[in-house]
C-alpha cells in the first residue's frame, strides 16, 4: 500500500505504471465461445488473425507463433544461422535478441548504436564482418525503426539475411513501407505487455515465398499441415525433411489478439498524442536530452525515453511522486553468455549511463502526462 498522506500522488491517487497489459472488453466472450468449442490449438482463429495481421498492417506472409522469442529462432534457423557462424546486432535490446543467436550455435557480435536512439548504428557494422557473418539483426528500439536502407545496402554488398527484431514495433513504418514488409525475415512478439497482445505470442513474417512456405512447415515439426492428409490407419502422410520446431500459436490465444485489434489503431493514435504532449511539455529542461527521430519513419511508440543527467536522482523523485521509471534494458552485452561488457562500444556505455524510459500505455491519460512533466519540470 502507498502512504498517500505523505506521498503526493497522481490524479486518481494511483502510482502511475511503465506499462499496462490491454485487454478487449470483449475478449472474454471470444475467447470462452473457443474454448466451449474445444478446438484450443492452431485452427481457424489463428488463420484469421494473420490474416488481419496482413490486410491491417501490411505484414507480408505473417507466420503467428507462441513468442517473439520462437519468431527470432525460427528466423535465424531458416536463414541458414548455425554453428560458428556470427551474427551482427545492436546490445541495446532484450536478451532474446541474442540468446536465440546462441541457440542456433552461432555467436552475437555486437555493433555500436547511436546514442541519440538506442538502434544501432550503420556506420559501425561492416568493420565486424568476417567470413562467417551471416546475419544483421535490426532492433527498433523502443518502436523506432532503424536505417534500414542503409542495412540493406551492407547486407547486400556482403551477402547477408537481415533479421528484423520488431518486437516494440508493430504499425512502425520506414519511408512509407510497413515494418514487416522491407526485410528477409521480420519478427514481432504478442508479449503481454506489448502494444498488442495475445497473453504470449508473436509473428514471422518472410519475404520470400519459399522461405514463408519454410516458416509454416518448420512452425510445426517440420510437417507440412495442409499438405499431409491423414490416411485410412489415421497417421499423417508426411516425410520430415529437417528439424522443426512447435512454435505455432493457439486458436484461444489468436482470439484474444483478434479481440485485441478492436480500436487498435484508435490506441495507436493516443500513444502519438501522449508523445507529442510529452515532446511538447519537457521541451527545454534543464538536464533532459531528448532522443533524436527523422520524419522519414514513424515509431510504432511502444516507449518514451530520452537521457537525463543525474539519472538516480530523477528516478528517485518520480519515484516519490508515484510515477514509474525504467531503463528497461542495459546493453546486453555484459553478459558472460555473450561474452561479457564491452568497452568498445562507446555510444552504448554512454547510453547505459543517461537513458531513461517515462509511462507510455493504453491506458495513460492526458492529465496522468500532464502530471508527469510538472513533476519532471520540479526539477531532480
Ligand atoms: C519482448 C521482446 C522480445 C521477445 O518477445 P517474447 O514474445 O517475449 O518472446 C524480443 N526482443 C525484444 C526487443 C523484446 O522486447
Amino acid at each position: 500500500m502507498t502512504d498517500s498522506t505523505s506521498t503526493p500522488l497522481a490524479p486518481g491517487e494511483k502510482p502511475i505504471s511503465m506499462f499496462s497489459t490491454f485487454v478487449h472488453p470483449s475478449a472474454p466472450q471470444r475467447v470462452a465461445e473457443v474454448l466451449a468449442s474445444t478446438m484450443l490449438s492452431e485452427g481457424k482463429q489463428v488463420k484469421a488473425f494473420e490474416e488481419q495481421l496482413a490486410e491491417r498492417f501490411g505484414l507480408v506472409h505473417p507466420a503467428a507463433l507462441n513468442s517473439g522469442t520462437s519468431a527470432l529462432h525460427l528466423a535465424l534457423e531458416v536463414a541458414g544461422v548455425g554453428a560458428g557462424d556470427e551474427v551482427i546486432l545492436s546490445a541495446q535490446t532484450f536478451i532474446a535478441s541474442a540468446i536465440t543467436i546462441v541457440q542456433t550455435g552461432a555467436k552475437p557480435v555486437f555493433a555500436d548504436i547511436y546514442y541519440e536512439n538506442g538502434n544501432i548504428n550503420p556506420a559501425d557494422i561492416e568493420h565486424r564482418i568476417t567470413a562467417r557473418t551471416k546475419a544483421i539483426m535490426a532492433v527498433h528500439w523502443g518502436g523506432y525503426p532503424c536505417d534500414m536502407d542503409e542495412i540493406r545496402a551492407i547486407a547486400a554488398r556482403h551477402g547477408l539475411a537481415v533479421i528484423e527484431d520488431a518486437a516494440h514495433a508493430i504499425g512502425a513504418t520506414y519511408r512509407g513501407q510497413a515494418i514487416g514488409a522491407i526485410s528477409d525475415y521480420t519478427c514481432f512478439s504478442f508479449q503481454a505487455i506489448k502494444h498488442l497482445t495475445t497473453g504470449d505470442g508473436g509473428a514471422l513474417c518472410a519475404l520470400d515465398p519459399a522461405k514463408a512456405r519454410e516458416v509454416f512447415r518448420r512452425r510445426w515439426f517440420g510437417i507440412d499441415r495442409a499438405n499431409s492428409p491423414v490416411s485410412e490407419t489415421g497417421e499423417r502422410v508426411y516425410d520430415l525433411t529437417d528439424v522443426g520446431y512447435k512454435y505455432h500459436l493457439s486458436d484461444y490465444a489468436a482470439t484474444l489478439g483478434l479481440a485485441n485489434l478492436n480500436g487498435f489503431e484508435e490506441r495507436m493514435a493516443h500513444r502519438r498524442q501522449l508523445v507529442a504532449q510529452y515532446q511538447q511539455g519537457l521541451a527545454n529542461v534543464p538536464g533532459l536530452k531528448h532522443f533524436e527521430h527523422q520524419s522519414d519513419r514513424e515509431s510504432a511508440n511502444w516507449l518514451f525515453g530520452f537521457h537525463v543527467e543525474n539519472r538516480p536522482a530523477f528516478m528517485r523523485h518520480l519515484k516519490a511522486h508515484g510515477i514509474a521509471s525504467s531503463v528497461v534494458h542495459d546493453g546486453i552485452d555484459r553478459n558472460t553468455l555473450f561474452g561479457g561488457k564491452r568497452m568498445d562500444l562507446v555510444q552504448q556505455r554512454r547510453f547505459d549511463e543517461t537513458q531513461v524510459h517515462v509511462p507510455l500505455h493504453d491506458d495513460l491519460t492526458a492529465e496522468q502526462v500532464d502530471y508527469i512533466i510538472r513533476t519532471i519540470k520540479q526539477g531532480w
